[in-house]
């Protein structure tokens, strides 16, 4: 989400007539996005505006833009400490970056942070694609989160729930296409409740005007408002020139059985779950607040490997959740190896201000402890990858080329549509065979390790919809 909003920032600013460069010292503009879910975020930003005020001493036009969520927080103490920074913004109103800017050549900096969630129309018309991957992008479809898991900092800096209109995303992800897209990532906090608050909203006020798609509605006659969600993955695949369909994160206590039928039965939605555990045993979930028990976690976890074949599945887990006990941990191992996860982002409980578990400083852990569970959940973590991995040996894979391997020479990187990374040898000179980022391969895995694929190249093709070979020479 965050990576998300510094392309968005990008976009406003370049459609303001600035352009990108990797030069600091060129820079007019430096905007510094902050996360502060995990870890000592203001450390590093502290850290990094110190380098940028040397910067600044010798280029006085440079102005500094400190966003993201440690400034939705800090707000008035970011400028206080740093006060050779511009303009401090919010996570609401990130579209008013360059007004802000302007406005601060004439008064000073300026701190505008605004208190509610909102769907920022102006930020969301624009359509931000990744630099470095022109043919993917992520299009957020809610902002903010109505959970309240005592561990996270998430809802006070981004504030409730908000789904924007179901038409509004699909014209984005149509304009998308048209620009060459072909891969979306849809972006919420909590992605498989989008449409809850719309649901409501409409219930509430009688009005449907956020659930029309052109002249109809994507809701029954009856008005019954079901689970948009997947309604809103059916819409979006079956965008012309839409192969590849991605989502995240979904929360597994709301994941229902039209979104696991819209995965098994959409061709264009790809057999790749997230799907975050945090903890294994109950007693830490309920602390937590996360609404399930492991078992459940593990019958919706089978219920959708059932229904959707070749599931490949991602999660989320924390250790050393204040009170965390030996058995705790425990519970956590058995889980995730039940589990088999394909890949996990695994992480240290860090005491976010303001939230629940930061006050339960009495029953934190030993971080010496946490690191040995650390260690060992990891273990665990690469035995599963590993396995997973190894059953894809021998298989045709169809990939997206994301280009040549940043590490190997002759290399090029590519992902399945379990959202694998593959790297297979570019084709010989003098081979008929010419591959571009975005085009889309057919690759023989050959061998694994826990954290990516190698594989030999069998054939280019066409995206799917064409199902045909493309001849070009190697140019
Ligand atoms: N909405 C997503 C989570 C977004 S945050 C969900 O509910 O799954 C991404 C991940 O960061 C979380 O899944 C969690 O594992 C981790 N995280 C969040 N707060 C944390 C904290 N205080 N300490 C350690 N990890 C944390
Ligand atoms: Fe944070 Fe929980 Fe909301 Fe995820 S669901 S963003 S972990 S509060």
């Amino acid at each position: 989400m965050n990576e998300h909003d510094s392309e968005r920032i990008a976009s406003l600013l370049v459609k303001d007539g600035y352009s990108q460069t990797d030069d600091v010292e060129q820079a007019d503009v430096v905007v510094l996005n902050t996360c502060c879910i995990r870890e000592n975020a203001d450390t590093k930003l502290y850290g990094n505006l110190g380098h940028l005020k040397a910067v600044k001493d010798r280029n006085q036009d440079l102005q500094i833009v400190v966003a993201g969520c440690l400034a939705q927080k800090d707000r008035d103490e970011i400028a206080k400490r740093a006060s050779w920074v511009d303009v401090v913004v919010g996570t609401h109103n990130v579209s008013r970056v360059p007004a802000l800017l302007e406005d601060s050549r004439n008064y000073g900096t300026i701190v505008e942070i605004l208190e509610e969630s909102a769907i920022d129309d102006e930020l969301f018309s624009l359509t931000a694609t990744r630099a470095n991957l022109p043919f993917s992008a992520f299009v957020t479809v809610q902002v903010g989160c109505d959970n309240n898991c005592a561990f996270c900092i998430v809802p006070a800096v981004r504030g409730r729930e908000v789904s924007r209109k179901f038409g509004d995303i699909v014209a984005e992800v149509e304009r998308l296409a048209q620009e060459g897209v072909t891969e979306v990532t849809l972006l919420g906090q909590n992605v498989n409740s989008y449409g809850r608050d719309l649901a409501i909203e409409a219930r509430r006020s009688g009005e449907y005007d956020r659930f029309t798609l052109g002249d109809r509605y994507v809701v029954d006659s009856a008005h019954s408002l079901r689970p948009l969600f997947s309604e809103l993955l059916r819409e979006v695949s079956a965008i012309e020139g839409i192969e590849r369909v991605r989502f995240t994160s979904p929360h597994p206590k709301d994941i229902r059985p039209e979104t696991i039928a819209a995965m098994a039965e959409v061709r264009q939605v790809m057999n790749q779950l997230h799907f975050p555990l945090q903890a294994g045993s109950d007693r830490i979930l309920a602390m937590m607040h996360r609404g399930y028990t492991a078992e459940r976690y593990l019958a919706k976890l089978a219920a959708a490997r059932q229904a959707i074949p070749d599931l490949a599945v991602t999660t989320d887990i924390i250790v050393g959740f204040p009170s965390e006990t030996e058995e705790d941990f425990e519970a956590t191992l058995e889980v995730a190896a039940a589990a088999c996860f394909d890949s996990a982002f695994t992480f240290i409980y860090s005491p976010r201000p303001g939230t629940e578990a930061s006050l339960m400083v009495d029953h934190f852990i030993d971080p010496e402890v946490i690191q040995r569970r650390f260690d060992a959940l990891k273990v665990v973590v690469e035995h599963s990858a590993l396995l997973k991995h190894q059953e894809r040996i021998g298989r045709v894979e169809m990939v997206l080329v994301e280009g040549p391997s940043k590490k190997q020479e002759g290399v090029f990187s590519a992902r399945t549509s379990q959202n694998k990374l593959v790297h297979f040898a570019r084709p010989k000179s003098g081979s008929q065979v010419r591959l571009a980022a975005g085009s889309y391969a057919l690759v023989e895995i050959t061998s694994a390790t826990p954290h990516f694929l190698r594989g030999d190249l069998v054939d280019v093709v066409a995206p799917p919809r064409h199902r045909r070979k493309i001849d070009v020479a190697v140019g």
